[in-house]
């Protein structure tokens, strides 16, 4: 088989989930955030994982993502739809019991016109410009929402990670003061939220990243396996060129491996010339350009010549690589190509 294979350690994503609910705080529940199909991972098989270590809420971007996790988990556990309510979309959240995150008043209107009585949360602009009621928006449409039963306040960081910046402390004020007297379960905090502290936990707060072993949680355990298989080896005499463009041109002799894998499965060309395989401990430096299907690598100082290198695992997780290929964790994992075979280590049964 010349695809790469990827190993997701469900045992791992959820003792992510348990540490990152620890860290969340008694008298918080911890919800996950599983869009983007479980950051790329596999939302049917992640939602399972996180559902059996005790998680009663989820979180998708868009209204057909939720659809697929509802399909996943059965009745039960919530559904939160960060998008909201959009034209089109009732059928769907009504059918699959999804719970709108409404960003603007015309939402609202929408919601309570086409399923009066069907929950849903409000999500609130704290100051990030991205998704969520303006505070003017919020103020007159207040009183409605909460006679129409509103279920969950939100609103979304833009500095998390960034705690030397101050404006977290901003985006908190702007959020307390916009919530104050409503009695209503509120959730300010993704993975770096919760890290900043209790004052930022509330009554529920949403970790994505942190469960699939990334930053900002350092503390996370590692989820993922990504092995090439070495296709081909070949000696390359000094003088001699690899791949597109030449660009790598051997002055020794050098050993190469061409393994299965390349831009088309997510592997940044931004690698080519200066990311790194690994195998069992032994750098392999990538020779030349990422191509389509296709890395090589130079493997001279391998005692012998393995069935695969590693680009992701023991030797180098996956921010070390996001940091090499020039972007971060959530670009990375959300990159994964459907060719790689995806092995779920302990994951629920359907
Ligand atoms: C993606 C997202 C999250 C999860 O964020 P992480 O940084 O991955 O933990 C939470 N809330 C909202 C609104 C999001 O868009």
């Amino acid at each position: 088989m010349a695809t790469g294979l990827l190993t997701i350690d469900h045992g791992a994503i959820a003792r992510n989930w348990t540490a990152l609910d620890r860290a969340s705080g008694t008298g918080t529940e911890t919800a996950a955030v599983v869009k983007a199909d479980a950051y790329g991972l596999g939302a049917a098989e992640v939602a399972r994982t996180l559902a059996r270590a005790g998680a009663r809420r989820f979180f998708v971007a868009v209204a057909e993502e939720g659809a697929a996790v509802r399909a996943a988990l059965g009745p039960g556990p919530e559904i939160g739809v960060f998008g909201g309510h959009m034209a089109g979309d009732a059928g769907l959240i009504r059918d699959c019991a999804l719970v709108p995150m409404l960003n603007a008043p015309e939402q609202l209107t929408r919601h309570l016109q086409a399923l009066p009585g069907h929950p849903f949360g409000i999500q609130l602009d704290s100051g990030m410009n991205r998704l969520g009621m303006e505070p003017a928006d919020w103020a007159a449409i207040r009183a409605d929402a909460l006679a129409a039963g509103l279920r969950l306040i939100m609103s979304h960081l833009a500095c998390a990670d960034e705690p030397e910046t101050g404006f977290n402390e901003i985006q908190l004020a702007c959020f307390r003061d916009m919530t104050e007297g409503c009695d209503v379960p509120r959730s300010l905090s993704a993975t770096g939220g919760i890290l900043l502290g209790p004052e930022y936990h509330f009554e529920i707060t949403r970790p994505g990243i942190g469960l699939y072993g990334a930053l900002p949680f350092a503390q996370a355990t590692p989820v993922l396996r990504l092995s090439l298989p070495v296709i081909q080896t070949r000696i390359v005499e000094p003088g001699e060129a690899v791949g597109y463009g030449c660009s790598f041109r051997a002055d020794t002799s050098r050993t190469v491996a061409t393994v299965a894998g390349g831009y088309a499965d997510g592997i940044l060309r931004a690698l080519s010339g200066r990311g790194t395989l690994w195998s069992e401990g032994r750098p392999c430096p990538i020779l030349g350009r990422v191509s389509m299907d296709l890395i090589t690598a130079d493997v001279t100082d391998l005692p012998a010549i393995p069935e695969a290198l590693d680009l992701i695992g023991p030797d180098q997780g996956v921010d070390s690589l996001a940091t090499a290929a020039g972007t971060i964790g959530y670009e990375l994992l959300t990159s994964l190509g459907p060719r790689y075979a995806r092995r779920h280590i302990g994951a629920a049964a359907p």
